[in-house]
């Protein structure tokens, strides 16, 4: 997850690091974010709950960018939770940081040179409407705009800390969704066993070769196994191979077991915060990407930037959990609390937003008959792979999928 990454040291990096100011309160939102446009010229409306200063520059470096700074304000725009969009005309993604201090900014990738052609405030169109600040960007030759590109200079050290983060803030190259699955247990280590000979090892082997067929097929994604065979794998090895992988999400699939026969139905694991503690602690400890990359830009900074990692894991992490359940409910039962958290070490990578699917009960004569069948796991992983759709969507960024926000009516 590279982007997230970068996007958290850009968040670390504007908070001012040690010398943060007092937060503002202010009850400011960003509600929307739209794009028109008009020939070679692009209009951006952000639209506010409030009035408030502004102000709009472009960067050269590293890629040409629109940066939009603004007074802290909440980020309510429906559909793009994570603050992560795509525009329209010259505009490519964008993203917003928040940085828990006065200031907020929006940086929007460009598709090529351009010049702010204009920038300015408008009131509510009707009583009880949002506020609008509107910037104008008009494709320019190279020359000009790098000539007019550049942090405003009256910023002295702010601008200093904000170059950093532009500097580290750059989009994921890669073109698909890197999924882990993680099938449970396997070689020495078979997991639950039961009576009629069923091996939880085997089955959660046989979800995620289906489940990394489905994924496969939809061109989405690149799907990486930590087992593909019977082997045994340590826990701290595929931990690694979600670091190593830089994955977008992490699954672990396994099948209950418990000693009454009437339990059964699917639940979703999520770590808790002991497990949150151990995270930290090995992130800070061991060669975590992360950490390593925190080291090399901002050496006094690491526990501060693993914290705000492990939060948004944390939350993206719990919407995935909460998209999947619905979705895994259509095709099988579901436990009562089937929402849960844990202290597993293989949800423990500081980054990768991280699920263990419990599929059912191993233990149930009928679960069991289910997880068995190479129809209903079809099913079932079915299930998993809409769940992640959905969530990538709403992320903002998949590559396919409702995910243009924006609406495409000329902007006032
Ligand atoms: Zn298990």
């Amino acid at each position: 997850m590279a982007g997230n990454r970068i996007f958290l040291i850009g968040i670390l990096a504007l908070a001012g690091l040690a010398s943060a100011p007092a937060v503002a309160q202010t009850a400011a939102e960003v509600r929307d974010v739209r794009f028109g446009v008009d020939g070679d010229r692009t209009r951006v409306v952000v639209e506010l709950s409030e009035s408030a200063e502004f102000r709009a520059f472009t960067l050269a470096e590293p890629s040409p960018r629109l940066v939009v700074d603004l007074p802290a304000a909440s980020w309510t725009v429906a559909g793009l939770q994570t603050g992560e969009g795509r525009g329209h005309g010259l505009f490519g993604d964008f993203r917003y940081f928040q940085s828990g201090g006065e200031r907020a900014r929006i940086v929007f990738e460009l598709d090529g040179p351009a010049l702010v052609a204009a920038q300015f405030s408008l009131g509510p169109a009707a009583e009880g409407g949002n506020h609008r600040l509107v910037v104008d960007v008009e494709r320019a030759e190279e020359d000009s705009f790098r000539a007019a590109s550049g942090f405003p200079a009256h910023d002295g050290m702010e601008s200093l800390i904000a170059a950093r983060a532009e500097a580290t803030f750059r989009e994921p190259e890669r073109e698909r969704r890197i999924i882990v699955i993680d099938p449970g247990h396997g070689g020495r280590d078979p997991g639950a066993v039961t009576l009629n000979g069923s091996r939880e090892a085997d089955i959660n082997l046989a979800a995620a070769l289906e489940l990394r067929r489905q994924l496969e097929a939809t061109g989405r994604y690149e799907v990486i196994l930590t087992r593909s065979t019977d082997i045994y794998v340590e826990h701290e090895d595929r931990v690694r191979i979600a670091a190593a992988a830089r994955a977008d999400l992490f699954i672990s699939l396994h099948a209950d077991s418990a000693p009454n026969p009437g339990a059964r139905g699917a639940s979703v694991y999520t770590l808790n915060d002991r497990g949150e503690s151990r995270a930290r602690q090995r992130a800070l400890t061991s060669g975590d990407p992360l950490v390593a990359e925190a080291r090399a830009s901002a050496p006094e900074v690491n526990n501060i930037l693993v914290s705000l990692a492990l939060r948004e894991k944390r939350n993206q992490s719990s919407v995935f959990a909460s998209a999947l359940l619905p979705h895994i409910a259509t095709v099988g039962p579901v436990i009562d609390a089937s929402r849960r958290e844990a202290n597993f070490y293989v949800l423990l990578d500081s980054q990768a937003p991280a699920v263990l699917l419990e599929m059912g009960y191993i233990t149930n004569r009928e679960d069991e008959r289910n997880l068995n069948s190479a129809a209903y796991r079809e099913r079932l992983m079915r299930a998993v792979v809409t769940a992640i759709g959905e969530y990538f969507d709403t992320r903002g960024n998949g590559l396919e999928g409702p995910v243009r926000h924006a609406s495409l009516q000329p902007a006032p």
